[in-house]
């Protein structure tokens, strides 16, 4: 069944007024946000009333994402931080184990390929602080390369040492001592310090990239 307009009554009705209820034509209505309002001041009114409310809550939810916008980014800053500090520490934990000698790690007495990692663990750092971002990506993935060049270095040379012995000690009785020597050299956790400190500098650069292109 069609309603017609309460004001005219030839006229179909549109819909109804949001606040009194009633129906009206297209004349008589004027479009909210959301509703439909009649013409009359009490009406007019509520119409006013939801405007100013749709207002109001697009300025809350603009705040809430400027606020969830503000925590992504600290995040990231810790995230970078803590990746700087990582490898930093990273560079003088063991990462082999040899009998006899013990442990050595990255920096090594400022020999090791771990000064370039300390140099870039530092720079990282200084990255992350003037929140220059883009620049982890290189500092990431280089002391990442650094970390798989000692990382092939270091089986080269161990498979050098092994087949020397072997043959130097071909006829020697202490050639089962030596390999048990050799086999005892073991990688240690401060590659892991390392590894998780470079991905945790790339993850915080990729993420600030991701949001904000
Ligand atoms: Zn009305
Ligand atoms: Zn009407």
């Amino acid at each position: 069944m069609d309603k017609f307009c309460i004001n005219h009554p030839d006229n179909k009705a549109l819909s109804f007024c949001h606040s009194c209820g009633h129906f009206f034509c297209k004349d008589c209505l004027q479009e909210g946000i959301e509703f439909y309002y009649c013409k009359k001041e009490s009406c007019q009114q509520q119409l006013q009333e939801e405007k100013l409310q749709k207002a109001e809550n697009s300025i809350i939810t603009n705040k809430k994402s400027i606020t969830n916008q503000y925590k992504f980014m600290e995040k990231i800053f810790i995230l970078g931080i803590i990746g700087s500090i990582l490898l930093f520490i990273g560079v003088f934990t063991p990462i082999v184990s040899i009998p006899i000698m013990g442990n050595i790690n990255y920096f090594n007495n400022g020999k090791g390929d771990g000064v370039i990692i300390l140099a870039i663990s530092i720079l990282s750092f200084i990255l992350v602080l003037f929140k220059k971002y883009k620049g982890l990506l290189y500092t990431g993935f280089g002391s990442l390369a650094v970390l798989i060049f000692t990382f092939v270095n270091f089986q080269i040379k161990m498979n050098e040492i092994t087949s020397q012995m072997n043959s130097e000690l071909a006829d020697n009785p202490f050639k089962e001592l030596a390999n048990t020597a050799i086999s005892s050299i073991q990688l240690q956790w401060g590659w892991a310090l390392l590894v998780i400190g470079s991905i945790l500098i790339i993850t915080s650069s990729k993420l600030k990239n991701e949001k904000f292109i």
